[in-house]
């Protein structure tokens, strides 16, 4: 089975091309500046080449239908016809309290996930229109939606609501909901088949750090917990955005700042994190290489991030009742050491320990403990493609 995964964005659109079951990517690229001109990055991994066409894109369903062209072009394209792809998996951002899995896409779905936009103003519209882009180009192939909210709508209502007054969850639905469901969901996967146990006994705490970063405690393969919320401004400090503050500083500023409560929303999402405390950028690369250079603000936003996780990863730990193994993914946890170091640091009394020399290692699936750690840490890439990919290839071939 051929299954074509789509994230699409307001104005750009990422898709690849992939064998659910071989788990090979046939081709995979990038659509950019819908709407405005428009370019497409297509690459053929089997063959490492890499394509760039301008081709104008006024909306989702001219990029859509450049993405096919790609796709079965007689030189660089890897399928004959369109009617070797048997289903397409779109990635939605918010499911609400609707999906608690993954959906075969029909009319009253659509209506689901457009009743979810006020949750999501940002991400869902723009998911709507490529899954409505695809439809128009693909007439008959059956879609499924994958939501990053879905995995976690196992957390019990005493760990997802808010402390404020229980009308405005009935009213308006304001909860936890959590995001990067789906790759919390294939990193604990992958994790119990490195421990050769079943997920069903396991306790894990999933570390996502990336630009937006989330951790999850998942306890017999269920979302417990998790620190985004009801939007994913909540939790870790990261590279843009504040996580957790007391709400009261949002009075405070719009006082003494003169600004409206959508402006402090903004500087909370966009100016701060890593890029506010350390003035320097919110890439973690940028953050070392200052650091290197003596930028001790770079160094301070850092150690705030590593000890917000250390909190979280604390609590988590606390909740379940032990640990069996802390994993770590994403850009920043599958890649920087220092990061991975930092937060395990002094966690031996917990069976945490890590091995320096394991630790060097860089964006490669394994376990980083020393032998005699009770709890393991394990590095993950995550994929969360093939989750998307798998998860719709199980829902069409039903
Ligand atoms: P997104 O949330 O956009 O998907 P990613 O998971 O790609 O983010 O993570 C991006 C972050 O990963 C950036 O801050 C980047 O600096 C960091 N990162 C990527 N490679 C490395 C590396 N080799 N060392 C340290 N950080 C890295």
């Amino acid at each position: 089975m051929k299954v074509l995964v789509i994230n699409a964005g307001s104005s750009s659109l990422k898709y690849q091309l992939m064998d659910p079951a071989t788990k090979e990517v046939l081709a995979k690229g990038l659509c950019e500046r819908i709407g405005i001109d428009g370019r497409l990055t297509h690459k053929v991994p089997a063959t490492g080449s890499e394509y760039t066409f301008d081709i104008a894109m006024p909306t989702h369903a001219e990029a859509i239908q450049a993405v096919l062209s790609a796709l079965t072009d007689a030189d660089h394209g890897v399928i004959k016809s369109m009617d070797e792809i048997d289903a397409v998996g779109h990635r939605v951002v918010h499911g609400g309290e609707k999906f608690s899995a993954s959906v075969l896409i029909t009319d009253d779905v659509m209506d689901a996930i457009r009743e979810c936009v006020p949750l999501a103003p940002l991400h869902n519209p723009a998911n709507i229109t490529g899954i409505e882009a695809c439809q128009k180009v693909m007439p008959g192939v059956p879609m499924v939606a994958v939501f990053d909210t879905a995995f976690h709508q196992t957390m019990p209502k005493s760990h997802y609501l808010y402390g404020i007054p229980y009308e405005y969850y009935e009213k308006y639905k304001i909860r936890r909901y959590g995001f990067h469901g789906t790759s919390h969901k294939y990193v604990s996967q992958q994790a119990a088949l490195m421990l050769g146990r079943p997920l069903e006994e396991l306790r894990l705490v999933t570390c996502h750090l990336g630009n937006g970063s989330s951790i999850c405690a998942i306890s017999r393969g269920k979302s417990i917990d998790t620190s985004m919320g009801f939007t994913p401004l909540d939790g870790l400090p990261m590279g843009t955005r504040a996580g957790n503050v007391d709400p009261a500083i949002i009075e405070f500023l719009m006082e003494h700042e003169k600004l409206s409560a959508g402006e402090v929303i903004d500087i909370l999402n966009k100016k701060s994190g890593m890029l506010g405390i350390s003035g320097v950028s919110s890439d973690f690369r940028d953050l070392d290489t200052a650091i290197e250079d003596g930028n001790e603000q770079a160094a301070l936003a850092k150690d705030m991030f590593n000890i917000s996780v250390k909190k979280m990863i604390g609590s988590y730990i606390a909740e379940m009742g032990g640990v069996d193994a802390i994993i770590f993914t994403a850009g920043v946890g599958e890649n920087d050491r220092s990061v991975r170091w930092d937060i395990c640091e002094n966690m031996e009394y917990l069976g945490v320990k890590i091995d320096p020399e394991k630790n060097k290692y860089r964006g490669k699936q394994m376990d980083i403990s020393i032998d005699w750690a009770r709890v393991r840490v394990l590095v993950i890439p995550t994929n969360e493609e093939l989750m998307i990919a798998q998860d719709t290839a199980a829902i069409v071939g039903k």
